[in-house]
Parts: structure tokens; C-alpha cells; sequence
């Protein structure tokens, strides 16, 4: 048995199998075989390509848990299956005499040259395929590369030395136990869409590569942070007791799902979802949530070779509006760092990307797309319950820009006469630091403000969020931040509009009643949390948490603050 530390992205305990996946980079030699040797090679190639299509067989049967990973992997048998695909490569093996590898390599790089010349989505998916088909019959004839993506399974927990927020996506189809990640940090993007799925997860275990192999019994600790590797039966007998103890407390929770959140004292607390893919929203509608306040768009921008269209914004805006009435939509216009999105927008790299062209900037920036996006919204709220919200705000003169260009977006639509609902609340993210000290002026502006503290404790404290190397300097109750969650509240209320939290400190059960007592009066969480908080609401008070926020308010430091919370 042996134990390596990480952090913690989820509470609980996940029991399971180690599935390794690191996707090995392929070389393939130029290599040319003797012309005697031809007919050999070309049997060779009718076997590897029958064992690939077995294998595509296998997984669609066994792994395939969804339309979509059934279709991707029928195209990719379809690709071995054809005759152009296949007469090519024996052209090159018996007239070029090239290898099997070296022939199949010219072929899929032929049609990647083909593809990438096509300035369409279409072909940018297809040539996502015909790679995955190169890489999963080159890794069998070159006997390297691991693709055992379709292995994972129930059982399963997934290492790898860094995950990003679509793969956790894509293996949370295969109802895998969890996922433990070499790299990462707590609050990047893909460890937040891990926690709103509840799936147990724990980032930064170094070392841990070295010391596990494929279909070892694991356990993550994600109460503690550790990950055990090869238990002994006593100790897997009291991970397995705390495992069930948490699926009892689970299902006592599940009964909360259709009481209202209020404290104890009656006051009623908007407890809303954050997401980040439309397919959450069943999720968040089964924990009948009070709504969406936070939808993190760039979801849908990042991982694509072209930008989603104005349609096709529209169709999905609309159909999580329609899910979720009478229930607010809060859309949030692309976020995160131009690094990510910076193969579709065309950015350049930056040293800084924090403080560099993210949030709102983005938009400035690409006006096209913040207009594609605005549209989409304004069509889509034909519903009624949509709500616009920008982020990293640093002054009020951005509001007045973007609301100069909601306004020209309505006049655009006005004249091609397509139908639009002109009564769209926008909202800003308190963020930025130069926000909560302007947020006065800024709530004279917005029908609501949401503080994004994720970033708020970032900039604040200038640490960055996603470097583990810094992460005590990274504290939610340092004072600084108390005292802009209350200043910005009490702005907000100034000029009676709502303020919410939907940063992950809002998700954490320890800082509700802080929060409450705050002022600040809407939560929106990851849905996996919802319940949790709910919880932690119905057992509050809000004059108690007052006078808990106000003694908080009179500590010093972060660890005098976590005193008291504790
Ligand atoms: C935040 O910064 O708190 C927030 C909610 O936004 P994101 O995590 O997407 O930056
Ligand atoms: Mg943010």
C-alpha cells in the first residue's frame, strides 16, 4: 500500500481501477521495405486493419454509451473500410514499396492536406477522425501509443498527467469513479466542471505515475486529499464503510430537491446553477434549481476549429431558456484567457494572459462575435427569462460600451425584421478589484451584479489561480475579500438591484452563512452542490450569519476569519 498527496477538487471517496491514459506522441519512419517483401506487407496491413475494426467492434458494443460516441466510432470503421483509403496504401506498399506505416502515415497526411485546405466545420470533424483512425492503427503497428479511452469503464479511475474541461466531459459518459490528474489545480476549468458533475477528483499528485500501474485497486481521498494505491483489506474496508456512509447522506439530501431555500428566519435565497455545457441544464432542472446564474459560454467556443454561429447559439440559448422557465438564464459572453481561444480568434500569444485580452476584452476586440452572441441572446429571449452578464468588468465605461452595442445589435435585427425581445437585463461580474471600488457606479448601470470570487481572490491578491506553487497566498476570507463582497452588496442594494455570488466560494457549505450575513442575496453553484448548500441554507439563519459576517469583518487575517467559520 502506498499513499501520494494531491488536492482535493471534490469531497468523498471514490473506490476503483487505475486506467492510465497518456497519449504518446507517434513517429513514423520513412521506412521502404524490399520489393520481395511487398505481398508480406500488404497481408500484414488486411490483418492490422480487421484487428482496428474488432476493436471499433468491441468498444461500440461495450463502451459506447451515447449516440454520438457510437457514430464517432461507425465513422471511424467506415474510414478503414474504404476502398480509397485502402487501395492508396496498397498502392504505396507494392508500387513505392513503402512500409505499411509509411504508407498509411502519406495517406492520412494527404487527406489531412486535403481537409485543412477546406474552410469548412464539416471537413475540420472529419479530419478530427481520420487522425484519431491514424493514431488508433499506427499505435497497434508500432505496438506504442495508449488509446484506452474506450476501455475506461464503471470501475474505472482515470490518471492522466492533465486533463482538459472536454475530456472530463467525454469520460464522465463512461460513469467512471474519478479522475486523478498529475498537473491541474482547484479551480481550473476542468476541476470545476469535475465538481458540478459530482465526480470525484484530485489534481497535483505528483509522482503518481511512477507508483501506479493499469488495473491497480485505487482510492481517492478527496476528504483528505490522497490518493492510496493498492489499499490493504483493513484499510479498504473503512474507505468502503465512508463510501457508503456518503451514499446514505447523498440520499437524504435528494429529498431536499423540492424544498424552497430559505433560512430559518424566512428569508427566501435564490439558490441558482452555474454551467458550463448546455447538456447540464437536465441536470440542474432534476435539482430543481431556482435557475441559471452563471452559463460559462466559451465552453462552446473552446475545442472547435470555428466559432458556433449566431443560429447556432440561438437554437441552444432558447432551448435551455425554454428548459429552465420560468427560471433566469444568465448568459455570460466569453471568458477565460485569449490563449485558449486563440486558434479560432486569431490572438496573439501572450505572457500574461490574466491580465491580458480575456473576459470583456475578447469582445472589444472581435466585435463581429460579441455581436453573434448578443443577437443570439436577444432571439432567444423571445422566452423571456434570459439575462445577459459581462465579465472582467474594470469600469463603468465598459457597460456604456457594450450597452452601445446591444443597442446597435437591436437596430441590425429591427431591419432584417427578425423577432427579438428588446427587454434584456444585463448584468456585470465583480471581479476585478477596481469593480468593487467603482461598483457603485457600475450598478448604476446593471439590472443585477454577480461577484465572480474566483478571480476576485486571484486579482486581489494578485496570486495567481491556477498556479499550485502559490496556493496558500490563495484565500477565500482573507478580509480584502469580505470587505468587497460586503461593499459591493451594499452598492447593489443602493441602487436596489440584486447581488450574487456565483464564484466557487459560493459552493462551499463553510461559507454560506459568511456570504448571507454579507449581504449578498442569490448563490448560483455547481449543480453537484446545489443540494449541499441547500442544506447549509435551511439550517441558517440570516441574523446569525449578520452577526457572524460582522465579527468576521473585525479580523485581521484569513486564518483568524477561518477560526471563526470553523
Ligand atoms: C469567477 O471568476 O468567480 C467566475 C465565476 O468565473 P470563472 O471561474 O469562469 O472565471
Ligand atoms: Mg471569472
Amino acid at each position: 500500500m502506498k499513499k501520494i498527496k494531491g488536492i482535493s477538487v471534490s469531497e468523498g471517496v471514490a473506490i476503483g481501477k487505475a486506467a492510465i491514459i497518456h497519449r504518446e506522441v507517434l513517429h513514423v519512419d520513412r521506412k521502404h521495405i524490399k520489393a520481395e517483401n511487398a505481398s508480406e506487407e500488404l497481408a500484414k496491413f488486411k490483418k492490422d486493419i480487421k484487428i482496428v475494426i474488432a476493436e471499433l467492434e468491441h468498444l461500440i458494443q461495450n463502451y459506447a454509451f451515447s449516440l454520438d460516441q457510437k457514430e464517432i466510432l461507425s465513422t471511424q470503421k467506415m474510414i478503414l473500410a474504404d476502398p480509397e483509403f485502402v487501395n492508396r496504401v496498397n498502392y504505396l506498399i507494392s508500387e513505392e514499396n513503402c512500409s505499411r506505416e509509411n504508407a498509411i502515415s502519406i495517406y492520412f497526411t494527404e487527406v489531412a492536406d486535403i481537409f485543412r485546405n477546406m474552410d469548412n466545420q464539416f471537413f475540420s470533424q472529419r479530419l478530427t477522425d481520420y487522425e484519431d483512425v491514424a493514431y488508433r492503427l499506427l499505435s497497434h503497428i508500432l505496438k506504442k501509443g495508449n488509446n484506452r479511452l474506450g476501455c475506461l469503464n464503471d470501475k474505472s479511475i482515470l490518471i492522466m498527467d492533465n486533463v482538459t474541461p472536454s475530456f472530463v466531459t467525454r469520460v464522465f459518459e463512461k460513469k467512471i469513479k474519478g479522475i486523478i490528474t498529475v498537473k491541474g489545480s482547484r479551480n481550473c476549468h476542468s476541476s470545476i466542471i469535475a465538481r458540478s458533475m459530482n465526480l470525484p477528483m484530485l489534481v497535483n499528485a505528483s509522482g503518481l505515475l511512477n507508483e501506479v500501474e493499469n488495473d491497480q485497486l485505487i482510492i481517492i481521498d478527496g476528504n483528505n486529499g490522497e490518493v492510496i494505491i493498492d489499499p490493504s483489506p483493513e484499510v479498504l474496508l473503512d474507505y468502503e464503510n465512508q463510501y457508503k456512509q456518503e451514499q446514505n447522506q447523498k440520499e437524504k439530501l435528494l429529498k431536499l430537491i423540492d424544498v424552497q431555500a430559505k433560512t430559518t428566519d424566512d428569508k427566501i435565497i435564490k439558490l441558482m446553477s452555474n454551467i458550463e455545457i448546455p447538456e447540464e441544464v437536465e441536470r440542474v432542472v432534476k435539482y430543481n434549481s431556482d435557475g441559471i446564474g452563471l452559463f460559462r459560454t466559451e465552453f462552446m467556443f473552446i475545442d472547435r476549429e470555428e466559432l458556433p454561429t449566431e443560429e447556432e447559439q440561438y437554437k441552444i440559448y432558447k432551448q435551455i431558456a425554454e428548459k429552465m422557465l420560468p427560471e433566469p438564464v444568465t448568459i455570460r459572453t466569453i471568458d477565460v484567457g485569449g490563449d485558449k481561444l486563440s486558434r479560432i480568434l486569431n490572438l496573439s500569444h501572450e505572457d500574461n494572459p490574466n491580465l491580458g485580452c480575456r473576459g470583456i476584452r475578447i469582445s472589444f476586440e472581435n466585435i463581429p462575435i460579441f455581436k453573434q452572441q448578443i443577437k443570439a441572446a436577444l432571439r432567444a429571449n423571445v422566452v423571456g427569462n434570459i439575462k445577459l452578464m459581462f465579465p472582467m468588468i474594470s469600469a463603468v465605461s465598459e457597460i456604456y460600451q457594450a450597452k452601445e452595442i446591444i443597442e446597435e445589435c437591436k437596430l441590425e435585427l429591427k431591419d432584417k425584421a427578425v423577432e427579438f425581445n428588446s427587454d434584456l437585463p444585463i448584468g456585470a461580474m465583480i471581479e476585478i478589484p477596481s469593480a468593487v471600488v467603482t461598483s457603485d457606479v457600475i450598478a448604476a448601470e446593471c439590472d443585477f451584479l454577480s461577484i465572480g470570487t474566483n478571480d476576485l481572490v486571484q486579482y486581489i491578491l494578485a496570486v495567481d489561480r491556477d498556479n499550485e506553487a502559490v496556493a496558500s497566498y490563495y484565500q477565500s476570507c482573507h478580509p480584502s475579500v469580505l470587505r468587497s463582497i460586503q461593499l459591493t452588496a451594499e452598492n447593489a442594494h443602493k441602487r436596489d438591484i440584486k447581488v450574487a455570488v456565483c464564484g466557487e466560494m459560493a459552493s462551499e457549505p463553510r461559507f454560506v452563512q459568511l456570504l448571507l450575513g454579507l449581504g449578498v442575496d442569490e448563490l448560483s453553484v455547481s449543480p453537484g452542490r446545489m443540494l449541499k448548500i441547500k442544506n447549509e441554507i435551511l439550517n441558517s439563519s440570516l441574523h446569525d450569519s449578520q452577526l457572524l459576517a460582522e465579527k468576521c469583518l473585525q479580523q485581521k487575517t484569513s486564518a483568524e476569519v477561518m477560526k471563526l467559520l470553523n
